[in-house]
C-alpha cells in the first residue's frame, strides 16, 4: 500500500478502496492448486479501487478506468503503479480494471501459501 499511496500522491489522485483482504470460502490448500484460484485478495496483497481525481474529486470507477480518454493524472497513477512492479488488472486477459496487486501468488508461491495458512488461522 505504501508504494500505491506514494504513486497516488505524486500523480495528484486519491483512491477509494472498494475491497482489500477477502476471506476465501472453505477452500483448503492441497498439494496441487490451480493458480487461478490463488487470489492475492486472500492474503491481503490486492486491492480493488476507484481513482478520485481532479479538483472536484471526480470518481473514476471501472467503466471510467476502461475508457479511452483517461485523465493524465490517472494515466500517471496506473503507469506509476506498474513501474513500481505492481500489476494492474487492466492488463489481465479478462480485464479487472479496479484491481492492483503485488503478484505475490506468482512471484513467491511458498510465501503466498504460508501467509494464506497463517491468515486463515487468525481471521
Ligand atoms: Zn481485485
Amino acid at each position: 500500500m505504501n508504494s500505491i499511496c506514494t504513486v497516488a500522491s505524486r500523480c495528484n489522485v486519491k483512491l477509494y478502496i472498494i475491497s482489500s483482504y477477502r476471506k476465501p470460502g472453505s477452500t483448503v490448500f492441497g498439494a496441487i492448486v490451480q493458480l487461478a484460484t490463488l487470489s492475492n485478495h486472500n492474503v491481503g496483497h490486492a486491492i480493488d479501487m476507484s481513482v478520485v481525481y481532479g479538483k472536484d474529486g471526480t470518481i473514476c470507477n471501472s467503466a471510467c478506468l476502461g475508457g479511452t480518454n483517461l485523465s493524465g493524472d490517472i494515466k500517471c497513477f496506473i503507469d506509476g503503479v506498474k513501474q513500481n512492479g505492481l500489476r494492474w488488472g487492466g492488463n489481465f486477459s479478462t480485464k479487472d480494471l479496479v484491481h492492483i496487486d503485488d503478484i505475490l501468488n506468482l512471484n513467491d508461491l511458498a510465501r503466498y501459501k504460508s501467509l494464506y495458512t497463517t491468515i486463515q488461522q487468525q481471521c
